[in-house]
């Protein structure tokens, strides 16, 4: 009895009933460092495609779609989160800044940081025929040498890459921007583009040009 008028006693004091009643708890809050799903920040997109480019999703264009409003020649990425898995790696590659998720893009500036991807064109040798039909529908070639473009052959050496002595040869493969079109055209299956992803630290010369190109 005695415990329970204690107990009583307490729990009937003023001060707890109105802690009780008026409580209140801070609103969350997520912290900076939180990774969220991409939003867009309405800066202008270049629609270069990096962001689709890197998403790691297989299907990535189930996640991520740059699509332009019609006949307003404004691009914008489209995101759909149910795949996204919140790696943030399409926030870091946009060279404009369009996407954004907690700190990220503040602490690539602090670390001076930057991706850098190019394409890895591989020949598989074992089913190639040396049919040079990739080396035609190459749009980069084309431009390179119009004569390719109009003849459907070339003896420049300038191509990204063409059949020599009867077997296909990759000669510049910094020159690729890895549309594909080679790939799509090879009816043997001997070609695929691969994309190759650098996370690379700007030199300290380069930090000033870093920091302003953040913005
Ligand atoms: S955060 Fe990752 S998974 Fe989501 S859209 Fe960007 S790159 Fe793809
Ligand atoms: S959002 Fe950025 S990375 Fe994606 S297409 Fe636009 S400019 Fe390129
Ligand atoms: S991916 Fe495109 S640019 Fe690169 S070699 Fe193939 S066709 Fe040419």
């Amino acid at each position: 009895m005695t415990s329970l008028s204690a107990y009583l006693s307490h729990m009937l004091r003023a001060e707890w009933i109105r802690s009780f009643f008026l409580v209140k708890t801070k609103p969350l809050t997520k912290p900076a460092y939180f990774m969220d799903y991409p939003i867009d920040t309405g800066k202008r997109c270049t629609h270069c495609f990096s962001c689709m480019m890197i998403c790691p999703v297989p299907d990535a264009i189930s996640v991520l779609m740059v699509g332009e409003t019609e006949g307003e020649d404004i691009w914008k990425p489209v995101l759909y989160q149910g795949h996204c898995i919140r790696c943030g790696l399409c926030v870091e590659i946009c060279p404009e800044r369009v996407l954004a998720s907690g700190d990220i893009i503040e602490r690539v500036r602090q670390d001076s940081t930057y991706m850098q991807s190019t394409f890895h064109i591989l020949v598989n040798e074992g089913k190639c025929a040396g049919c040079g039909t990739c080396s035609i529908a190459c749009p980069v070639n084309k431009e390179i040498d119009p004569i390719l473009a109009s003849k459907g052959t070339t003896t420049s050496d300038e191509v990204i890459m063409r059949v020599k002595a009867g077997v296909m040869r990759v000669l510049h493969e910094e020159k690729c921007t890895g549309c594909k079109t080679c790939v799509l055209h090879c009816s043997y299956q001997a070609m695929d583009v691969a994309r190759v992803i650098e996370c690379l630290q700007y030199e300290s010369d380069d930090e000033t040009s870093a920091t302003n190109e953040g913005g």
